[in-house]
């Protein structure tokens, strides 16, 4: 049998894997290969959250082919000597991924095709990441949404549920040739801070298929309300296996649909919206590659950010601002690499917009804490924040951290939860210490005594800055 290179990278799953199922269909005997190569991603080589995830899940992804009688080549780029090699080895007569979609990939993936070509091979791409490629959905006048309403309607439009397709058993397979180890990859943290996220996260294909089981099990009923609760259980936790490709969208839209009823229609809808968002974050990052780094909304150029201060930076890092609910999103990212979105929305607003501190200071730590970091989500969550990005929140709809935490956290369990040094703090005082100083010098003597920034004088200044560079939209 002739043999294909399936080449892994953001899609760590067998199942509904376009590239692995083409070459199987096609006739070949399917080679899988994972090559490490993070200089390759310029400023966004994965963060070290990400790496501990990507281990799991390659891990996971071995044991996984082993299973079926094959298994995982790990190779070191540069990627195209990597891949030039294995070919060199094996005979392979073609070579099959499924699509990224980051600035600096993209280019290099079609500068690949275009080489290995002209070298005679039979290579192919496919989407194995999204429900729509990035460039499908467009508007009336052919060009890209900026507006999230319009291209959700647009998708929902043009949703045509395709066949999903199931890995067989058993694969054909070559034996294996000389290959790097995962674990000689390093790519887990030598601090070990990672060490608890193991117990709530389930990184490869199983655990995908687990999460989305629990999530349809529990959280799906009440996803339209719930969701926004970071104390209760209200949300899926799929982002780091979506990310990851560990399981693919069009199977969650899938089983959603098997399950759908008169009582959770409501609710998965919510849930597809949710779904929709990362398609949107897809579609910009397509067709506005700076915005990683630069305002989608090019009026912030002029914005009077304030200079990094490094001690207000770590105090937000580290959730130690003397503001629970900020501390406690911090502190919950830190413990588990994950941070709920509501309060990703809250620490975001507040790293902008009170402490006036450019996005990007944010971007790239969560870029380094998160195990869901995904450059398109991530780009347009901060701009969102931020009020820099496309259907942004206003800059001048400042979150206050004190009424966010009344509404959405409303018995303090989470601020208990992450910030137990105030677990005894009585409500609503919990949510603004501060205004009992006795009481917190007494019962949390180790708690900052006052916030990092006054509330009021913070949004001032923000307005203020605001206001010098106009009407942003
Ligand atoms: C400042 C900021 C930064 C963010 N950075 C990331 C990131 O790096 N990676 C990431 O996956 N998400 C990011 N998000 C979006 C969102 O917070 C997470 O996707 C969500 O918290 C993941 O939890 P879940 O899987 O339980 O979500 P669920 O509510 O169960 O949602 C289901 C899926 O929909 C997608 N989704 C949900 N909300 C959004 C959203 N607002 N934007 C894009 N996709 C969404 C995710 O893939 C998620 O897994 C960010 C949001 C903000 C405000």
């Amino acid at each position: 049998m002739p043999h294909a290179l399936v080449w892994f990278r953001n899609d760590l799953r067998l199942d509904d894997n376009p590239a692995l199922r083409a070459a199987l269909e096609e006739g070949y005997t399917p080679i899988p290969v994972y090559i490490h190569a993070p200089e390759e991603e310029g400023d966004w080589a994965p963060g070290a959250a990400s790496n501990a995830w990507r281990h799991h899940s390659l891990v996971a992804l071995d044991a996984d082919l082993l299973t079926r009688g094959s298994c995982l080549r790990v190779l070191r780029g540069p990627t195209q000597a990597a891949l030039t090699r294995l070919i060199a080895e094996t005979g392979a007569q073609a070579v099959y991924w499924n699509r990224k979609y980051e600035p600096i990939t993209q280019p290099r993936d079609i500068e690949l095709k275009k080489r290995l070509r002209g070298q005679g091979l039979h290579v192919k791409s496919f989407n194995g990441t999204l429900l729509f490629e990035p460039w499908r959905l467009t508007t009336g006048h052919g060009g890209p949404y900026k507006v999230f309403t319009p291209f959700w309607n647009a998708a929902l439009a043009q949703w045509r549920m395709p066949e999903c397709w199931t890995a067989p058993m058993w694969m054909p397979a070559e034996a294996a040739a000389e290959a790097e180890t995962i674990q000689a990859l390093r790519l887990q943290p030598r601090i070990g801070w990672d060490k608890n996220f193991w117990q709530l996260w389930q990184p490869g294909e199983a655990g995908a298929y687990e999460a989305l089981e629990v999530f349809i099990d529990g959280a799906l009923q009440g996803y339209h309300s719930e969701r926004d609760y970071p104390d209760r259980v209200g949300t899926s936790r799929l982002s780091p296996h979506l990310h990851f490709g560990e399981i693919a969208p069009w199977r969650v839209v899938e089983r959603l649909e098997q399950v759908r009823s008169a009582k959770n229609g409501a609710d998965i809808d919510a849930y597809l919206r949710q779904l929709g968002w990362r398609e949107f974050a897809y579609h910009l990052l397509h067709h506005f590659p700076n915005t990683p780094t630069e305002d989608f909304n090019p009026r912030f150029a002029r914005f009077d950010w304030a200079e990094p201060d490094v001690v207000a930076l770590a105090a937000w890092q580290r959730g130690a601002t003397g503001v629970p609910i900020i501390d406690a999103g911090m502190r919950e990212l830190w413990a588990t690499g994950h941070m709920h979105n509501r309060v990703r929305m809250i620490v975001a607003s507040f790293l902008t917009k009170h402490l006036r501190h450019h996005w990007l200071h944010g971007a790239q730590w969560f870029w380094d804490t998160l195990v869901d970091a995904d450059l398109a989500n991530n780009t347009l969550g901060w701009q969102w924040a931020a009020g820099t990005g496309a259907d942004a929140a206003p800059y001048f709809r400042i979150f206050n951290p004190v009424t966010q935490a009344e509404r959405f956290d409303i018995d303090g369990k989470y601020i208990a939860r992450w910030v137990p040094e105030l677990a005894a703090f009585p409500l609503p005082e919990r949510f603004a210490p501060w205004r009992q100083p006795e009481l917190l010098a007494r019962v949390a003597p180790s708690y900052p005594p006052t916030p990092l920034i006054d509330l009021m004088s913070g949004r001032d200044a923000a307005l203020a800055a605001y206001r010098k560079v106009g009407r942003a939209r």
